[in-house]
């Protein structure tokens, strides 16, 4: 697992660090986290590694296209590492929660918009939004 991100790191050229190992292992673990909660997993298992050299890892993989960013509206940026497939998220409005939902349509998924006003597309991001089941089951009347 370990030699697979240090493939990856050298794929796009990125030194291989201890940190930057840490947060691609985090993020297979724990897959839509903040960065705070970034900070907390990977200073769980190494605490010399600063706030900073999170925030600035979690740039430095996003940049290089290792980790995806996703801001859903009124929510923290969370980061995942399942970046080729363009797959969309489901957000509780309640909660926060993020789940992946895999595109409906296959292959170069969701690109065929129903009128592209002449603009070229190469990428769709899809949030639904709704309750998680923990959140719907607190509110449904006992
Ligand atoms: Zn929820
Ligand atoms: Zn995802």
């Amino acid at each position: 697992m370990r030699s697979d991100f240090e493939a990856r790191l050298r794929a796009v050229s990125l030194r291989v660090t201890r940190p930057r190992l840490a947060v691609l292992a985090a993020l297979r673990e724990h897959p839509h986290v903040d960065a705070e909660a970034m900070t907390t997993l990977v200073r769980a298992g190494d605490p010399t590694v600063s706030r900073q050299t999170v925030y600035d890892v979690l740039h430095a993989l996003t940049d290089a296209g290792l980790v995806r960013r996703i801001q859903p509206a009124g929510a923290t940026a969370r980061y995942e590492s399942r970046v080729a497939d363009n797959h969309h998220h489901v957000v509780c409005r309640s909660c926060g929660a993020i789940a992946d939902v895999d595109c409906a349509v296959g292959h170069a998924p969701c690109l065929t918009a129903s009128d592209n006003h002449g603009f070229v597309v190469d990428e769709a991001e899809v949030v639904y939004w709704g309750s998680c089941p923990d959140c719907a089951a607190d509110r449904s009347p006992q």
